[in-house]
């Protein structure tokens, strides 16, 4: 365990998962703490502020966070640019997020998965494999519980955590083991002053504090990755992975139709038919979790088992149901471009795609080509619209407009003809119609099931 910084007095800003982690971490270690939200605070976390005696504030921050300040906790919500961060940041008072905290107060092993699209699915297979193998392990982070609060109340050995950017932003020491970076495209541009570079810089930040001891595991088929490790040159064990072949020592890729993930000098082969996770996306992650499992020594037929047998959770490509010949599923979790790319690519029947959302500025361009050819007609699931019809306005010759999931359901639902595909992928947000992409997902199933 690190040697832990002598402050005494901490501020955690956002009372949500990680906010409210941090600060029972930080209760349970002994220093003064104070939680400061600037909406309400939910019901569940009010209760676990409660139960630990930490005080707290909501509906905004009052003078007293800046009398309770060695150190500041940012939850990864909080932009760097608001008004009381950039206060405590002239004040030259430290700003941390949750994850760095954590990482001070626990020795276990580190396996951390970062990327734009694909940390949960791959977080959770790795959780997954090393759990199979018995280990005594905690996937945390992004999904599920955060960091802090696994340290706060349990002692595994190892941590599969997923880091968004966000969180990444806010490191200092923390240090993985394992590293896996599986892909760095545009998201979340808003929290970055619209700068592509300013966020695959904040990615590739898992990286930084990595020794020649540690692990990185990455996409090598990713340019932005790559530029990034030519000009970091981090310190980190390289193992890339690839779906181009496979012309590296260690590492894994996929060669005819089998994927091969070698480390040691041992291997392990699988065909793509035997991979639980379909589609070329998965296959990225399939390999980058068989690497990093391989590197803890899991055994051969544990990971092949594991690859194979892997149940993903909920609203990632998942089949919904087939009605009069036609397949629903449902993608809701594709909130950008990127992600909706890989969804329509593994379609291979004629889709009906129901898209839109809040928009957070996205370039559509790389779709055009593949809309064209895979996609017969598009439902807009949108307030606002106007940005998918001019995008694909040109390229599909039926578009209509839904304002609710059970509309877009039924709208999709007379455009679809046998052997079609209804594909909710819908490369944006969904706070304009939804409460999140959960609730537009579960409401998209449940007038599925109507029909
Ligand atoms: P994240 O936690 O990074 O948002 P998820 O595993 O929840 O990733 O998947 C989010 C969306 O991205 C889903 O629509 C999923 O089908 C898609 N996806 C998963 N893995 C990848 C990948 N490697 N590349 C592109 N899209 C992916």
């Amino acid at each position: 365990m690190m040697d832990i910084p002598a402050y005494r007095k901490i501020v955690v800003l956002g009372a949500g998962e990680s906010g409210c982690g941090a600060a029972v971490l930080a209760s349970v270690k002994g220093y003064e703490v104070f939680v400061s939200d600037s909406g309400r605070v939910k019901d569940r976390y009010r209760v676990v502020l409660k139960q630990y005696n930490i005080p707290f504030e909501e509906l905004g921050h009052s003078a007293l966070v800046f009398e309770h300040t060695d150190l500041i906790i940012k939850s990864p919500g909080i932009s760097d640019e608001c008004e009381v961060v950039a206060k405590f940041r002239y004040m030259q008072i430290p700003v941390i997020s949750e994850i760095e905290f954590a990482s001070w107060f626990t020795d276990a092993t580190l396996v951390c998965i970062t990327g734009s699209n694909g940390k949960t699915t791959t977080t959770l297979l790795i959780g997954h494999m090393l759990k199979s193998a018995g280990l005594n392990v905690s996937v945390a982070g992004n999904v599920g519980n955060s960091f802090a609060f696994q340290v706060a109340t349990t002692q595994p050995d190892y941590y599969v955590l997923e880091l968004s950017s966000f969180q990444l932003d806010g490191i200092k020491c923390l240090k993985p083991d394992i590293a896996v970076i599986l892909n760095i495209t545009p998201d979340h541009l808003d929290r970055y002053r619209f700068s592509f570079q300013r966020y695959a810089e904040s990615k590739f930040r898992i990286a930084e504090n990595m020794s020649p001891a540690d692990s990185l595991v990455y996409c090598i088929d990713d340019h932005t990755i790559r530029k990034l490790i030519s000009s970091h040159q981090p310190k980190a064990a390289l193992y890339p992975f690839s779906i181009n072949g496979f012309d590296f020592n260690d590492g894994a890729g996929l060669v005819n139709n089998e994927i091969i993930i070698q480390t040691n000098n041992t291997r392990i082969h699988m065909t793509l038919e035997e991979l639980a996770l379909q589609g070329k996306h998965n296959v990225y992650n399939s390999m980058a979790a068989g690497v990093a499992a391989k590197l803890l020594q899991i055994r051969k037929e544990t990971i092949k088992q594991c690859l194979s047998d892997f149940q993903n959770i909920a609203h990632r490509l998942e089949f919904v149901a087939n009605v009069h010949g036609v397949t629903y599923i449902n993608d809701s979790k594709a909130t950008n471009v990127n992600s909706a790319w890989y969804a329509i690519e593994s379609m291979e029947r004629p889709v009906v795609w129901i898209a839109g959302g809040v928009d957070k500025g996205n370039d559509y361009e790389m779709l055009k080509s593949l809309v064209k050819k895979k996609v017969k007609a598009i439902v807009c699931l949108g307030n606002e619209n106007a940005r998918l019809y001019e995008a694909f306005g040109n390229l599909v010759p039926v578009m209509v407009d839904a304002h609710s999931a059970e509309e877009a359901v039924y709208a999709a639902s007379s455009l679809a003809t046998n052997n079609d595909v209804v594909l909710l992928s819908p490369a944006c947000a969904s706070f304009d119609l939804f409460e999140n992409y959960e609730d537009r997902g579960n409401q998209f199933k449940d007038a599925v099931k109507r029909l």
